[in-house]
């Protein structure tokens, strides 16, 4: 009996059980915390428990890289803003994928070497470096798009679905070839390579605006390709964990085409940015009402019910504080206040729940957006801050609009609807809101977080009199 049959399962078990509950809780904004901290213990279990296999001779190399990501990683998490939380994920995307595509090439070379490629390995193998190599290249450019390293505009041309789907086919070709007869070595490079354009032809063609979407669709490729590497090195653990990453990024996809309403297709084919700009150009200047700070502090405080709509603007702001700083103010003078959040708020799954819970806002003030809307016509107060697709009353009236059926929060159904926004422009989908220019809507012009300070001033002068 040696230390890898009996320790060894215990603590895959327990680091397994780690990764299950964590996503268990990471699903509601009360047990996220939690969530965060068993899958961090969760991994530290599972890396614990591999350096102790009988196979790890030698940690000088691995302190080395230890070192070296730490080196890395610790700066990005301290120092990368919230708004930058997709490319950062694609990044690691990138960088998990390609050590599973790396891990499987050493394994298929050494494999030819020292015996052990049966057929089993070599098709988990095939799949493992298939998908790794084309998550790693396709992340790379997803990371550069978010980044604006590179064009965010989808590039399409003719024929464009039929060459990628070639590459793909040919790929898949030379690896089917590798997995009959392994020992023919001069396609393995080939078929790399052309997993490698793969990937970056996927996300030619995809705009920055559906980037998200497609990161957590990359997320689940990395997954699976985690899991063929668990067959390929014969780790229960990669593959119970890739399954996870897998099976989760992929229905992370799917809420997220459904809150867009988009379908894979569209998302992964549809050129979506291109759409936007045409159509925010064609907005023409109409009249709107607007109001100061002094004016919305009392429309606020006059009310019974006030629901917040938090949006992209207000992370962009990082107007959270002074929001909670409203809230309490308002809470105390006896108004009811709610936080409406859309599925897609904000620029990654969760982003405005993660950005209110840095503030402190008690989560049984959260209402999720099929909750809320029944509720909408019986509100004072709509007050949307930094939000814009998520309130477009056109998702629901306008067949031709880019947002066209996206389910949004209904607030133009309050008495009074009040936009924070710096300037008429359109938001993500790039097109113009006719809420603005509806007579119950009062556009407040100016930053979120500077706006709000002047509210929160303007509510405290009220306190006092
Ligand atoms: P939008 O992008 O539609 O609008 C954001 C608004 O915020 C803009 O109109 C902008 O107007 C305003 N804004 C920007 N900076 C500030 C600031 N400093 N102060 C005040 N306002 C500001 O955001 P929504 O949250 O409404 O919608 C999200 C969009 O992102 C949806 O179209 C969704 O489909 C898409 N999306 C979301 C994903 C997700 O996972 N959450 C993923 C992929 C896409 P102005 O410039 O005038 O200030």
């Amino acid at each position: 009996m040696t230390l890898d049959d009996t320790l060894l399962p215990i603590l895959y078990m327990l680091a397994a059980m780690g990764f299950i509950l964590a996503i268990k809780w990471l699903g509601s904004p009360a047990t996220a915390r939690r969530g965060v901290v068993v899958g961090e213990i969760g991994m530290l279990i599972a890396v614990v428990a591999t350096l102790l296999r009988f196979e790890v001779v030698n940690y000088q190399w691995i302190l080395v890289a230890f070192f070296l990501g730490a080196a890395v990683g610790i700066p990005i998490a301290y120092k990368m803003p919230m708004t930058a939380v997709p490319q950062r994920t694609a990044f690691s995307h990138a960088c998990g994928a390609l050590a599973s595509a790396l891990i499987g090439t050493a394994e298929y070379y050494k494999g030819l070497t020292q015996g052990g490629l049966t057929k089993v390995v070599m098709i988990a193998l095939i799949i493992e470096t298939l998908l790794g190599f084309l998550t790693f290249t396709a992340s790379m450019m997803a990371f550069g798009k978010l980044q604006e390293v590179l064009a965010q505009r989808p590039i399409t041309f003719k024929g464009q679905n039929f060459l990628n789907l070639g590459v793909f086919a040919v790929a898949a070709g030379i690896g089917v070839a590798l997995i009959v007869s392994p020992e023919q070595t001069v396609l393995f490079p080939l078929f790399a390579a052309l997993a490698l354009l793969f990937g970056v032809l996927l996300i030619i063609p995809i705009g920055g605006a559906d980037m998200p979407t497609v990161i957590a669709l990359l997320n689940s490729y990395a997954g699976l390709s985690a899991a063929a590497m668990g067959f390929v090195l014969n780790n229960k653990l990669l593959i119970v964990a890739g399954a996870l990453d897998g099976s989760s990024g992929f229905i992370l996809a799917i809420i997220m085409c459904r809150a867009m309403n988009r379908s894979f297709s569209n998302v992964l084919f549809g050129a979506f940015g291109q759409l936007q700009t045409t159509a925010a150009a064609a907005g023409e200047a109409k009249p709107v009402h607007s109001a100061s700070a002094e004016e919305a502090a009392q429309i606020l405080d006059s009310a019974r019910n006030v629901v917040v709509i938090p949006g992209y603007g207000m992370a962009v702001a990082q107007a959270q504080h002074k929001l909670k700083e409203m809230f309490e103010l308002l809470t105390r003078r006896g108004v009811d206040v709610r936080f409406a959040i859309h599925p897609v708020a904000g620029r990654m799954p969760g982003h405005m729940n993660v950005l209110l819970a840095e503030a402190d806002v008690p989560y049984d003030k959260l209402w999720e957006m099929d909750d809320i809307n029944p509720e909408m016509s019986n509100v004072d107060v709509a007050l949307i801050i930094g939000a814009n697709d998520v309130v477009n009353p056109g998702a629901e009236t306008d067949p031709h609009s880019a947002i066209a059926g996206m389910p949004i929060i209904q607030a133009y159904k309050a008495r009074t609807v009040m936009v924070i926004k710096r300037s008429m422009n359109p938001g993500f989908a790039g097109i113009d809101n006719e809420l603005y220019y509806r007579d119950n809507t009062l556009m407040l012009f100016g930053d979120a977080k500077a706006f709000l300070s002047s509210i929160v001033k303007e509510l405290g002068a009220l306190a006092k009199v």
